[in-house]
């Protein structure tokens, strides 16, 4: 008998779970809508031509493979800073960022928790419903407490923004607000600018503690800058935050895992201690990064033409993104005289639709019609292409008219 006999099986994970489930199925009309990963108009997985450069460039220069300290590549970190605050942010200059490269998206979270955890004992985390799955697993891992605040509103497929204020006021003072920096995940739904402000106002009047979540950075409106607006619109405020960063989807650096955990102090000061406790941290966990993803994306941002030419790569992608949910849209409103109203589908941005389809219809979805999608009703918009559309939007008529 095993000394394993009490362990018993773990559930599918509800994101990842969808791809196991498509791999198996062997349906030849069986489509994946479930992947948060870019596809080509071939449905096929796109590596950027610009990181096939950074790549060569890096086979000719022969690096070695010595170990990174543990606060990851030094030139990496010093671009990942500059894209997400922006070169000439006088945060930058001032040295009041605490960078550390971390284990893509996801481990960059998983590191602040842990730092919040560690300083900040029983502090609060409040994470919006819905949000990407794996924040309540990251939250529970690292044992910090979190709750939610109201954000969808299914009357209007859109922003609930009088339920989230009146939440984020009422969580206790000094709690982490976890923040989408854009292009939500799952919904597709932002606040405006002006509604990027209202939030900054009553996370400064509570003195709680904005932790952003950058995934999608250039993604969402092909633009670099425009995406990074509502972080940078905090940090203008002089208020002390952290951000994740993710190169997963806006270099297609999935398997890199590649991304940083910023943290923006008050001081130089305060900034060199959080860093070295961000240290400490990694240390016993992962004791140091990888450095083959550090190395792209330090040669692309940190060189003209490379960055330029990742920005017309992304726009690309971004640009075949929003093509795919206008089609939607027209194929859906165009032939559809129920009179409901699809707007909602192009108020969304990023790689996502949230079509509003609850657990048995996403369910009948994949069973009946071989679509895969996430149960919350959540399309990725990346996974269809034209000659997929029109398939696509006969069973989603069927379903939501
Ligand atoms: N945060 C959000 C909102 C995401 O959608 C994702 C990926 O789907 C991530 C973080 C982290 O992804 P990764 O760990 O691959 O960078």
């Amino acid at each position: 008998v095993s000394r394993f006999e009490g362990i018993t099986m773990a559930p599918p994970d509800p994101i990842l779970g969808v791809s196991e489930a498509f791999r198996a199925d062997t349906h030849e009309m069986k489509l994946n809508l479930g992947v948060g990963a870019y596809r080509t108009e071939e449905l096929q997985p796109y590596v950027l031509n610009v990181v096939k450069k950074a790549e060569n460039l890096m086979l000719e220069r022969g690096e070695n493979k010595e170990y990174l300290p543990i606060e990851g590549l030094a030139a990496f970190n010093r671009v990942t800073a500059e894209l997400l605050f922006g070169a000439d942010n006088p945060v930058i200059k001032q040295q009041r960022v605490a960078t550390v490269q971390g284990l893509s998206g996801t481990g960059s979270l998983r590191l602040a928790a842990a730092l919040i955890e560690r300083y900040f004992p029983g502090a609060k985390v409040i994470i919006s419903s819905p949000t990407w799955g794996n924040h309540k697993n990251i939250f529970n891992d690292a044992r910090v407490p979190w709750s939610e605040y109201r954000y969808y509103d299914p009357k209007t497929v859109g922003l609930d923004f009088d339920g989230m204020i009146s939440d984020i006021k009422a969580a206790p003072e000094g709690s982490f607000v976890l923040l989408h920096g854009c292009a939500h995940n799952p919904t597709g739904i932002d606040p405006t600018p002006e509604q990027w402000a209202t939030i900054a106002d009553v996370i400064q009047e509570k003195k709680h503690i904005p932790f952003f979540d950058v995934a999608y950075q250039g993604f969402a409106s092909g633009s670099l800058d425009e995406d990074a607006s509502s972080v940078r619109l905090f940090a203008a405020r002089g208020m002390e935050l952290l951000v994740a960063q993710s190169y997963s989807k806006n270099l297609g650096l999935y398997a890199e895992r590649i991304g940083a955990i910023n943290i923006l102090c008050s001081s130089a000061d305060a900034a060199t201690r959080v860093k070295s406790q961000l240290k400490r941290l990694a240390r016993p966990m992962y004791s140091n990064p990888p450095v083959h993803g550090a190395r792209i994306v330090a040669n692309i941002v940190g060189s003209p033409p490379l960055f330029n030419e990742w920005k017309e790569e992304m726009e690309m992608m971004a640009g075949r993104i929003k093509s795919v949910r206008q089609k939607l849209f027209d194929s859906l409103s165009g032939k559809d005289n129920s009179g409901k109203d699809w707007s909602f589908i192009l108020k969304q941005i990023g790689m996502f639709s949230f079509t509003g389809l609850n657990t048995a219809q996403s369910d009948n979805m994949t069973n009946k019609w071989h679509v895969y999608m996430t149960k919350d009703g959540r399309i990725s918009l990346a996974g269809l292409s034209s000659a997929k559309l029109e398939e696509t939007i006969g069973i989603l008529r069927l379903l939501l008219v």
